[in-house]
């Protein structure tokens, strides 16, 4: 199983994606963290990084899909994976179902937690990230708004995106996630051929 987790910043990707990494066996690849993780080591990719994170703005589609597709590639991942922060533009989702298809990854789930914006930002400036402050949140949010909200729609054209709402007790959050998990896949029809 392949796994998109949506949803705007603060909403609790992160933390149901490990429970759901666990409770599944799959691998939890959060870019976020993959960012995080270069700038502490000041490694190339985390030079670049750094200021466009402490902007909360997106670090550029090449980059981020170059990451993903090599990431993706490694023989543990045929495991299955819950993606966490990626996509995060309509390009990335593209480029995206290029990569599953060329690694012949077909069982993609899509869900999307929601939140409503004051619990967002109470949330984001509760966990003190050093991209959480006030300016930084706001802009998350409106990138989000801008460049990642399109994606669900995108994806509902494809499949059916699953929408968990966000607040209240993690546990049963996670709970609902994992009901939804469980569902037969419905894809859209395939067209009848004519009967020659
Ligand atoms: P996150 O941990 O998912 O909240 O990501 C933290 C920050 O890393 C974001 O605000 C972006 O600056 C950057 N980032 C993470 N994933 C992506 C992505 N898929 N595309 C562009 N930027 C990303």
């Amino acid at each position: 199983m392949q796994i998109v987790i949506l949803g705007p910043p603060g909403a609790g990707k992160g933390t149901q994606s490990l429970l759901i990494a666990q409770k599944l066996g799959l691998i939890h690849l959060s870019t976020g963290e993959i960012l995080r993780k270069a700038v502490e080591q000041d490694t190339e990719l985390g030079r670049r990084a750094k200021e466009i994170m402490q902007k909360g703005a997106l670090v550029p589609d090449d980059i981020m899909i170059a990451i993903v597709r090599q990431t993706l590639s490694s023989e543990e991942m045929k495991s299955g994976f819950i993606l966490d922060g990626f996509p995060r533009t309509l390009n990335q989702a593209i480029a995206l179902d290029k990569i599953l298809t060329e690694l012949n990854f077909n069982d993609l789930r899509v869900v999307n937690i929601t939140a409503n914006d004051d619990e967002l930002v109470k949330r984001l400036m509760l966990r003190g990230r050093k991209d959480d402050t006030i300016e930084t949140v706001k802009h998350r949010l409106e990138v989000y708004r801008k460049q990642t909200s399109p994606i669900k729609e995108y994806y509902e054209k494809k499949c059916r995106v699953y929408d968990i709402n966000g607040i209240g007790d993690i546990n049963e959050i996670n709970d609902n996630i994992i009901n939804v998990l469980k569902e037969p896949v419905t894809r859209p029809p395939v067209k009848a051929r004519n009967m020659e």
